[in-house]
């Protein structure tokens, strides 16, 4: 098949969260089975396109080869000259539906047959309604949508999509409107959106288009994440090691991060939160359950970065308060080394999310040996078992799970799972959350049953 992605981020270069990281496992699980994909970015300014060994494609656009994934930069005139990704503000819906007018030029400009075009949130979801309505004699077969997060829509201005008859266009809803599938990214997100809690205003849309909706869980690339040739790390370890070399090489690392980041050098349980600091991810309840961890005799890492400047500032002011304590370090940037670190080196990994799409950083910490704590909704709930939940079989367990969105009943998991290390009941969680197969292999199936529907 011909797939081509349109999309905003591409893990590691072009990366804010875990669209990035699911856009490159994707492809390359499908580059890997002999499919012909392409994926088109914005020419963000920021990038080195001379390292990225990019060259002329055509006037204003640039391609390379990323792990054999065929990648296009598309200039859009005017814009993407900011040194980040998204601006935040009212200038990312004309960034966003600029970039995809002149992706779709692009392609229409080879004049070749493309099997499924693919979008990505509401930054690339206009395409959807272009192709459908707009486009006449084009070669696309179908067009899919994949939202990642439903809470992020792209409201915008009625002046950017002059074409169209909307009265208060929203990207996303005509995105899903327009599209033949809308794929969410784990199955239980797929049906908390149908519910007035999750679907974020668009619950009548969803449930019109209730048939064409499917989740799939998002993977994570094996290469990119491998505690076992990861640099960042002190020492390397992998589940085929014995859970005796795993500890003890987790403990290294942990030794290394309290090295780098001044914490007391200490074996007490070491609790990460690797994160974007914004409503969604239940910053209150971080910043209570990790003082809760601190004051039960854990250590604590903060890595988060926030878009939100007062959100930061709360917690600055934070960590100012605890810069003479050894137990606990803040760091507020994004930095893919010092995470890496944290999951090799820490033994939990919490996630008190509100909501969560599929949620990209408890796949990563279980590969790493890192026990999630996490709240019971999204693709937590698919991904993550309860150490004491008996329906659940012992060998599916891998971490901790809370239910309402509360600090209390999240400090009731860290306590459970605080006092389960100490029982020396954590190290089977350990080895089972790192056998398990979080890869993109059996999601790519799923997809490409997805695309063979809608081509029919
Ligand atoms: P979201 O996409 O909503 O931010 P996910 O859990 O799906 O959440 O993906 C988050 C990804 O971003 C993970 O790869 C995580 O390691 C990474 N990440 C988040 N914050 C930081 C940070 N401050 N520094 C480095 N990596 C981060």
């Amino acid at each position: 098949m011909h797939i081509v992605h349109i999309a905003s981020e591409f893990a590691p270069f072009a990366k804010v969260g875990g669209l990035g990281d699911a856009l490159l496992g994707l492809t390359k699980a499908f580059q890997k089975n002999n499919h012909q994909i392409q994926l088109l970015l914005p020419k963000y300014a920021f990038l080195d396109y001379e390292e990225l060994g990019a060259t002329p494609y055509q006037p204003g656009v640039l391609t390379t080869l990323y792990h054999n994934v065929n990648l296009f930069f598309i200039e859009t005139p005017g814009h993407f000259e900011e040194d980040t990704i998204y601006t935040g503000d009212e200038r990312d819906a004309l960034r966003f539906t600029s970039f995809t007018r002149y992706a779709l030029k692009f392609l229409l400009s080879q004049n070749k047959r493309i099997d499924i075009l693919h979008l990505h949130d509401w930054h690339t979801a206009l395409a959807a309604p272009l192709v459908k309505l707009k486009l006449k004699n084009h070669k696309i077969g179908a067009v899919a949508l994949n939202i990642h997060n439903l809470c992020y829509q792209g409201e915008c201005d009625k002046s950017l999509l002059k074409e169209f008859p909307f009265k208060k266009p929203n990207l996303l809803k005509e995105g899903i409107n327009y599209s033949d599938a809308v794929i969410f990214v784990s199955p239980n997100y797929s049906k908390e959106v149908l519910t007035e809690e999750y679907a974020f205003g668009l619950l009548r849309t969803l449930k019109k288009n209730e048939k064409k909706l499917y989740g799939i869980l998002n993977g994570i690339d094996h290469e990119m994440w491998s505690p076992e040739n990861d640099p960042a790390l002190a020492v390397n370890y992998s589940n085929k090691d014995s859970l005796k070399k795993i500890i003890e090489a987790k403990q290294k690392n942990k030794e290394l991060a309290q090295k780098e980041l001044g914490l007391t050098k200490t074996k007490a349980p070491l609790v990460s939160c690797i994160t974007r600091l914004v409503q969604q991810k239940g910053p209150k309840l971080i910043e209570k359950g990790l003082l809760f961890a601190l004051e039960k005799g854990a250590q604590c890492v903060l890595l988060g970065s926030s878009p939100d400047k007062s959100m930061q500032r709360h917690f600055e002011n934070l960590a100012k308060k605890y810069k003479d304590n050894p137990n606990i370090h803040f760091h507020f940037k994004f930095n893919d080394q010092l995470s890496r670190l944290l999951y090799a080196a820490s033994d939990f990994t919490v996630m008190p999310s509100q909501f969560e799409p599929c949620g990209i950083t408890q796949l990563i910490a279980l590969r790493y040996g890192s026990i999630p704590i996490v709240r019971k909704t999204g693709g937590l709930k698919d991904t993550v078992f309860d150490l004491d939940d008996s329906d659940i079989p012992n060998d599916l367990k891998n971490g901790f799970l809370f239910t309402s969105y509360s600090s209390k009943a999240f400090n009731q998991a860290i306590h459970r799972a605080l006092k389960a290390y100490n029982d020396d009941k954590t190290h089977v969680l350990i080895k089972q959350g790192m056998d398990r197969d979080y890869s993109w292999k059996k999601s790519a199936l799923q997809y490409l049953d997805v695309y063979e529907k809608i081509l029919k």
